[in-house]
């Protein structure tokens, strides 16, 4: 059975991990958060002091981290880490399922070829809900031969794994993706409340929508207005889910993919700017279907 060192534990590295650990491999963690350490040793994972010690012989190396920043000094080291790049071996495969920067997941790329190292970007969708269910999507960046190596664990972990492209692509489909979806949820949560102003039911509304020329995955699976569907964060409070802090997050590197290939994304640019004033009101938080509220909240006015 493959070794895995796994390292970042948040809402999705923590039932990734888990999900490893129950098809039988050996996963050694770690997280700077004890807590998030003691979850998955509790459910059968060895634990390490730090990453390096974690990754030393595994056979894979999985980081599922905030932002870019955290991802290069994972690898690449910094005053407190060695940098997993100077410890494992040529025949470790490090996939990094974080949502980044592409320069950066390409920096860590080239450093890792420079070694001999294998090194694939394979971020995420499907949310807490796929992580926790074995069935989220992998985009993949990186070679052949990895993208070959990558598949023994990314099937536990997920349902769709596609390989995107060399380093960096997955990365670019990502926030394609999520640029996408942003602009979904602010245009269905604008017309759900122009029917609710105008006296419609939103649960009639979205099951007209839904089979009609304006139907999307929001409509579908995630409605963002409360009670229209059972299980879903608008039906929570906005709690769980995608919080509106790394949706501004993947809506920046898109704007920023933008500027450097001199694309036009003006709707992915509006988007942003909404999703920035909701956090920036203190909403950052919540689930980034909350966007409705600024449509509901603003007609009450
Ligand atoms: P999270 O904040 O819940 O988890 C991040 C974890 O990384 C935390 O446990 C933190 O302690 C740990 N960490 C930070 N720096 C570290 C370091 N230097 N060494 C070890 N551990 C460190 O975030 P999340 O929701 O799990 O998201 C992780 C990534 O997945 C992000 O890039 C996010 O954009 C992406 N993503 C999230 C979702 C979602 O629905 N939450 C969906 C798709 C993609």
């Amino acid at each position: 059975m493959a070794t895995v060192a796994f390292i970042g534990l948040g809402n999705m590295g923590g039932p990734m991990a888990a999900n490893l650990i129950k098809a039988g491999m050996t996963v050694t963690v770690f997280d700077l958060n004890p807590q998030a350490v003691a979850a998955l040793t509790n459910q059968g994972a060895l634990s390490a002091k730090t990453a390096c010690g974690a990754a030393a012989s595994a056979d894979y190396v999985i980081s599922m981290l905030p932002a870019g920043k955290h991802v290069q000094s994972i690898y690449l080291g910094d005053d407190n880490n060695k940098g997993l790049l100077n410890v494992v071996g040529k025949g470790t495969l490090l996939i990094d399922c974080s949502t980044i920067d592409a320069q950066t997941a390409q920096v860590v790329g080239a450093k890792a070829a420079e070694k001999g190292i294998e090194f694939m970007d394979a971020p995420v969708s499907g949310g807490t809900a796929g992580a926790a269910a074995g069935t989220l999507t992998f985009i993949c960046g990186g070679s052949d031969v990895a993208y070959a190596k990558a598949q023994k664990v990314l099937t536990v972990m997920g349902a769709n794994i596609f390989h995107a492209g060399q380093v960096g692509a997955g990365q670019i489909a990502k926030i394609c993706n999520n640029m996408l979806l942003s602009v979904l949820m602010v245009g269905t949560s604008e017309s759900l409340q122009l029917g609710i102003d105008n006296g419609l039911d939103p649960k009639v509304l979205s099951d007209i929508m839904k089979v009609s020329s304006g139907g999307n995955w929001t409509l579908e699976k995630y409605n963002p207005c409360p009670n229209v569907m059972d299980n879903v964060p608008s039906s929570k409070g906005y709690q769980g889910g995608f919080m509106v802090d790394l949706m501004v997050k993947d809506l920046g590197l898109s704007q920023q993919a933008a500027l450097g290939s001199n694309s036009s994304t003006p709707m992915g640019a509006l988007a942003r700017s909404l999703y920035v004033n909701h956090a920036r009101q203190g909403h950052g938080r919540l689930d980034f279907s909350s966007i409705f509220e600024q449509f509901a909240n603003q007609t009450k006015k």
